[in-house]
């Protein structure tokens, strides 16, 4: 794949994914199937790199008939596809994929010397989200290092759930939560997206998106738009922010009151891993913004009575019917 085109498309589009077309069509369906989207925003896109090797006139159309055939399964219009390819034939090759088995009368967009050609009118985007928020120029930033902590099963600290690693040796019982977020573990893995790096630990999501597929960085620059109000007008050094999402695995007794105080104020997300929380729960309604918070569980069962009746104060309440 030629990270320079898709670093020239995605400064005008939000590629959804990216990906080089081979001859296993079952492996391509399925690449497009998993990433569908129930809605695509009119600066969405798709990116398929057809293969550089020297382009025989006996392929004419057969790359592209492939992405079509999985488009028209995955039910997604041609007006989201950007086409990377070397041929010299590639609109007409569109032209008659398109007449021939596509779904969708609109003709693909393609990628050709250096700008992108569409047969029908193209919105761009008109910020990006990395000049909205003041994010550091690269396209690899990740907002968690700033926003986010999880508190392990064994009351340990991970930047995210995502990373392959945890932060230090800091523990619930021995350390605040200030020790952690300021520690040198911390401001140096800000300093590194900060500087365009991409840390060691957070190979999943360069694995993810090598692969075309979308990250858990990605997913969450993508809704960043839930903390706007906070976000604006950040400065992304290598202090901390403010703390919006808290995933919390561990589940024993803490005086939650006083280890979170002054970190829940500006809480948006919430993760309970396996058990809820009702300490952190009142707390969060006593603060006054539960209106603003979402809660995510991933088990129901063992929650109290009590704890259930307090979800009407939540703006949002996932993994389980309030
Ligand atoms: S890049 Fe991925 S693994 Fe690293 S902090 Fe961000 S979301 Fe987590």
């Amino acid at each position: 794949m030629n990270n320079n085109v898709l670093k020239h498309i995605s400064e005008d589009y939000n590629v959804v994914f990216a990906c080089v077309v081979d001859a296993n069509i079952r492996r391509l369906n399925s690449i497009v199937k998993q990433s569908r989207k129930d809605y695509y925003g009119p600066t969405d896109r798709l990116v398929f790199f057809i293969p550089e090797e020297k382009y025989e006139i006996s392929d004419y159309g057969d790359h592209l008939s492939r992405i079509q055939e999985a488009l028209n399964i995955a039910d997604i219009s041609n007006c989201f596809v950007i086409i990377v390819s070397n041929s010299a034939n590639i609109a007409q090759e569109i032209i008659d994929v398109t007449r021939v088995i596509s779904y969708d009368p609109t003709p693909m967009n393609y990628f050709k010397d250096n700008k992108i050609v569409s047969g029908h009118p193209l919105q761009k985007k008109t910020l990006h989200c990395h000049d909205k928020y003041n994010f550091p120029n690269s396209d690899a930033f990740c907002v968690f290092p700033w926003i986010g902590i999880v508190i392990t099963r064994d009351g340990k600290f991970q930047v995210c759930c995502g990373s392959n690693d945890t932060i230090g040796n800091f523990n619930i019982h021995e350390h605040s939560l200030n020790e952690v977020l300021d520690s040198d573990y911390m401001m140096n893995l800000r300093q590194q997206f900060v500087q365009g790096k991409k840390p060691i630990a957070c190979s999943k999501c360069w694995d993810d998106e090598q692969n075309g597929k979308p990250s858990k960085r990605s997913d969450t620059l993508d809704s960043v738009v839930t903390y706007e109000d906070i976000l604006l007008g950040s400065r992304w050094t290598k202090e901390k922010n403010q703390l919006h999402i808290l995933d919390l695995k561990y589940h024993e007794k803490v005086n939650w009151d006083e280890y979170l105080n002054g970190h829940l104020d500006h809480v948006r997300v919430i993760e309970f891993r396996g058990h809820g929380n009702i300490d952190i729960i009142k707390k969060i309604i006593q603060l006054g913004i539960a209106s603003d918070v979402k809660i995510v569980y991933n088990r129901v069962e063992s929650l109290s009575d009590e704890e259930k009746s307090l979800w009407i104060y939540f703006k949002e309440i996932i993994g389980a019917k309030p």
